[in-house]
C-alpha cells in the first residue's frame, strides 16, 4: 500500500479492500515509527486526521467518478494555512500560530475528499535550498540521513521518499518543489504562474510563488494538480481559464516531440555524475521518438542575481506584517513600541530571513532602486523573452534540475552564494512564470538520486506531464525507495 500510485489507492478504496480510516492509520503508524529520524513532519494530530478519514468513509465520495482522490491521505507543506492546525512556515515567528482558515489549495484538496496527515517541515518562510534554515531543525534526506533533502519543500520531499505520505503539496519560488524532488528521487511540478491560487499560502515573493504537487510519479502529479488548480477570486493573480484535465495526454506517444537543450545548462557548473545520468535520460527520450535540438537562453546566467534582488525585495515587504502586534511572536520584554517591533523581529526571525529583509530593503531604497530593483526587473523581462524565442524551436526544454546530488549538512551553509547557486537551473522559470518539473532519472555520486528537469511553455503542464509519464513507463527510477526504509 505504501508504494501504491494514486490510481491504485483509489481502486483499493473503491473496491473496499481498505477504508480511508485504515489507510490513514497505516501512514500515521509509519510516521510515528520513522519521522523521529527524519524530521519531515512538524505537526501531527492523529485525532484530526482520523476524524477526516472517517468523514471521507461516510461521505459517499470514496469510489465516486468525480472524486477519484477521496479517502487518500496527503500532507501539506507548513506554508499553507490549515484551519485548526498550527501553521508555522518553519519559523519561530509563527511557532504557535493556528490558522483561522484554510488556504485555497487546502480547501480544494479537502473538497476532493483527501485526508490531511499533518504539516511538513520547510526552510523558514521558504527561504533556502537545504532545509537547514527551519526553526524546527533540518529534515534528513531518507536516502542518506547525513545529507540534505533540498529545500525549501524538504519536508514534503522526505515524507514522500520515505513513504510517510503518498503525495504532498509544495511551493516553488525559485526551485523549492523541483530541487528537493530531484534530491530525494521524486516527481514534482511547479505550474505556470497563476494556475494555482496563492490564497492562504504564506507569501515569500508574491510574483514568483506558486504551489504545486509533489509525488512519486508524473501521473500522480497530474491527478493532484487537477484537484489543486483553478480560478480563485481571492488571489488577484489567479487566472480565470477553463478547467483542464492535466492527465489527458499522459498516454500519447512521444514521437515527434522536440526537446530543446539550452547550451547554457550543459556547460561548466554541472557535476560530471549528474551530467552522465541526464545524458542517459536524454538518450532514452530519443529512443522514445523525441528529437533534441540545441537552444540558447543567453541571459540565464543573470537569473540568480536578478532573483536575489527581486525575491528579497518582495519578501521584505511581505514580511513587514510580522511585527509582534497582530499575530505571531512577541518579545517578552521591551521598552517602547519601536523596541517591541525590533525585539520581536530580531528574536522571531532566523538569520537567512533577516539577510533577505536587509537585502530587500536596501535594493528598494530610494538611492538604489534604479541600480538594483529596476535593473533586475529588466533582466527578468529579457529572461522571459529568451524562453519565448527558444520555444519557437522546441516543445519542451530539458536539462538538469540541480547541479549536484544532495550535499552533506553544513556543506554550503557558511556561504550563502554557494547555497543560492543550488537553484541555478530552476530560478529562470519562476522569473518567466513558466511551468517546470523534475523527475528522477538515475543515481549519481554516493548513490544519490538525480533529477531531470522539464520546462514547458506557458500552460504546457499537460505536455510536460506526458513527456515525464512516457519516460516513467519505460524506466523504474520513480519506483525506487531507500532500502533501509522498506
Ligand atoms: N532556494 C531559493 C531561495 O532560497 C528558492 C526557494 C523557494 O523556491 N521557495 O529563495
Amino acid at each position: 500500500m505504501i508504494n501504491s500510485s494514486l490510481r491504485k489507492l483509489s481502486a483499493a478504496l473503491a473496491a473496499r479492500k481498505i477504508s480511508a480510516t485504515e489507510l490513514a492509520t497505516l501512514f500515521l503508524d509509519r510516521i510515528e515509527k520513522l519521522n523521529p529520524g527524519l524530521n519531515a513532519y512538524i505537526t501531527l494530530d492523529r485525532a484530526k486526521t482520523l476524524a477526516q478519514a472517517q468523514a471521507a468513509d461516510a461521505s459517499g465520495k470514496v469510489g465516486a467518478q468525480d472524486t477519484p482522490l477521496a479517502g487518500i491521505p496527503l500532507a501539506h507543506k507548513d506554508i499553507f494555512c490549515t484551519k485548526g492546525w498550527r501553521t508555522s512556515c518553519g519559523s519561530r515567528m509563527l511557532e504557535n500560530f493556528v490558522a483561522p482558515y484554510d488556504a485555497h489549495v487546502v480547501e480544494k484538496l479537502a473538497a476532493a475528499g483527501m485526508v490531511t496527515l499533518g504539516k511538513l517541515n520547510m526552510d523558514e518562510f521558504a527561504m533556502g535550498s537545504s532545509n537547514e534554515s527551519s526553526y524546527f531543525g533540518p529534515v534528513k534526506n531518507p536516502w542518506d540521513t547525513a545529507r540534505v533533502p533540498g529545500g525549501s519543500s524538504g519536508g514534503s520531499a522526505a515524507a514522500i521518499a520515505a513513504r510517510l505520505a503518498p503525495v504532498a503539496t509544495g511551493t516553488d519560488t525559485g526551485g523549492s518543489i523541483r530541487q528537493p524532488a530531484a534530491l530525494c528521487g521524486l516527481t514534482g511540478l511547479k505550474p505556470t504562474y497563476g494556475v494555482v491560487s496563492r490564497y492562504g499560502m504564506i507569501a515569500f515573493a508574491s510574483s514568483l510563488d506558486q504551489a504545486g504537487p509533489m509525488a512519486k510519479s508524473a501521473e500522480d502529479c497530474a491527478l493532484l494538480l487537477n484537484a489543486m488548480a483553478g480560478f480563485d477570486p481571492r488571489d488577484s493573480t489567479s487566472l480565470e481559464r477553463p478547467a483542464e484535465d492535466y492527465a489527458r495526454d499522459l498516454e500519447q506517444p512521444l514521437a515527434g516531440l522536440r526537446i530543446g537543450l539550452p547550451k547554457e545548462f550543459f556547460g561548466a557548473g554541472m557535476d560530471a555524475d549528474v551530467r552522465a545520468v541526464v545524458d542517459a535520460a536524454l538518450a532514452e527520450y530519443r529512443r522514445l521518438g523525441a528529437t533534441t535540438v540545441e537552444v540558447s537562453l543567453p541571459n540565464s546566467g543573470l537569473s540568480v542575481p536578478a532573483y536575489y534582488v527581486i525575491a528579497p525585495a518582495e519578501a521584505s515587504s511581505n514580511l513587514s506584517r510580522f511585527d509582534g502586534v497582530r499575530y505571531g511572536y512577541r518579545a517578552p520584554e521591551y521598552g517602547d513600541l519601536n523596541d517591541m517591533y525590533s525585539k520581536s523581529r530580531a528574536q522571531g526571525f532566523g538569520a537567512e530571513v533577516k539577510r533577505r529583509i536587509l537585502i530587500g530593503t536596501y535594493v528598494l531604497s530610494h538611492g538604489y532602486y534604479d541600480a538594483y530593483y529596476l535593473k533586475a526587473q529588466k533582466i527578468r523581462r529579457l529572461i522571459a523573452a529568451d524562453f519565448q524565442r527558444a520555444f519557437e524551436n522546441c516543445d519542451v526544454i530539458m536539462g538538469p534540475t540541480s547541479p549536484s546530488v544532495a550535499f552533506a549538512f553544513g556543506a554550503k551553509s557558511a556561504d550563502p552564494v554557494q547555497m543560492y547557486l543550488s537553484d541555478i537551473y530552476t530560478i529562470s522559470t519562476n522569473l518567466a512564470g513558466l511551468p517546470g518539473m523534475s523527475l528522477p532519472c538515475g543515481f549519481g555520486a554516493h548513490d544519490m538520486p538525480v533529477g531531470l528537469q522539464i520546462i514547458g511553455s506557458w500552460f504546457g503542464e499537460a505536455k510536460m506531464l506526458q513527456a515525464a509519464h512516457q519516460y516513467q513507463k519505460v524506466t523504474d527510477w520513480h519506483t525506487r525507495m531507500p532500502e533501509n526504509l522498506k
